[in-house]
C-alpha cells in the first residue's frame, strides 16, 4: 500500500514529517504544501493513503499574503503556481489564509484521489520542537530519507523535478542556498 506524506519545505517540519511517515512512504515537500502544483503527479502515483501536513507561520503563505494584500512583486511562475490559487479567496489575516490553504488543498486531494484515505493536520509550529535553522535547501527525490545534516534545512522533495521549479524560485526569494540537488538538473 502506498502512503504519500505531503508537507512544506520549512525546516521546522522535518521531524514531524519523519514521525508521520512509514519506512517506505513517499514524501513530497514544496513551498506551502501546495497540492495544485503536484496534482498530475498524485494522479499518476494514485496512492491509497495521503497524510497532508500544511502548517502555521508558513513563509509561502506570508509571501502570498504580501503579494495579494500589499502588491509585492513575484515572478510569473510563482504567481501561476502559488498566488493565483488564492486570488479569489476571502481572507483578512494570515491565520485565515493558512486555514484556507489547508482546506482548498484538502478538497483538491479528495477530488483527484477520491478513493484514498486522506488525513489532514494543520501543524501548529509552536507545538513542535524546532531544530536549529540552516539557511539552505536540499532538493531530494521522493523516496530519500533524511540524515542529521538535513534536519535544520529546508527540504524540497518530489518524484519529478519539473514540478518544483516555482519552489526553487520561492526558496531563492527567501534567501536560501541550494546545498544538494539529487535530480542532477541545472537550474
Ligand atoms: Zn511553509
Amino acid at each position: 500500500m502506498m502512503q504519500v506524506v505531503i508537507s512544506c519545505m520549512d525546516y521546522r517540519l522535518t521531524q514531524e514529517v519523519i514521525n508521520k511517515s512509514k519506512k517506505d512512504s513517499l514524501i513530497i515537500r514544496n513551498a506551502g504544501a501546495n497540492i495544485f502544483e503536484i496534482k498530475d503527479i498524485l494522479k499518476k502515483l494514485n496512492p491509497e493513503e495521503v497524510v497532508y501536513l500544511p502548517h502555521t507561520d508558513c513563509a509561502a503563505m506570508k509571501l502570498t499574503y504580501s503579494v495579494i494584500k500589499n502588491h509585492e512583486g513575484v515572478t510569473q511562475l510563482i504567481n501561476d503556481k502559488l498566488i493565483s490559487i488564492f486570488k479569489d479567496k476571502n481572507f483578512s489575516t494570515l491565520k485565515e489564509l493558512e486555514e484556507i490553504n489547508a482546506k482548498v488543498n484538502e478538497d483538491l486531494l479528495k477530488e483527484i484521489l477520491p478513493k484514498a484515505k486522506i488525513t489532514t493536520e494543520l501543524v501548529d509550529v509552536n507545538k513542535i520542537k524546532w531544530p536549529e535553522r540552516k539557511a539552505r535547501v536540499y532538493v531530494l527525490k521522493s523516496n530519500t530519507k533524511y540524515d542529521e545534516e538535513m534536519i535544520g534545512s529546508y527540504i524540497i522533495q518530489s518524484p519529478e523535478f519539473e514540478v518544483i521549479l516555482a519552489d526553487l524560485e520561492i526558496a531563492n526569494k527567501l534567501g536560501l542556498r541550494i546545498e544538494k540537488n539529487e535530480f542532477d538538473t541545472k537550474f
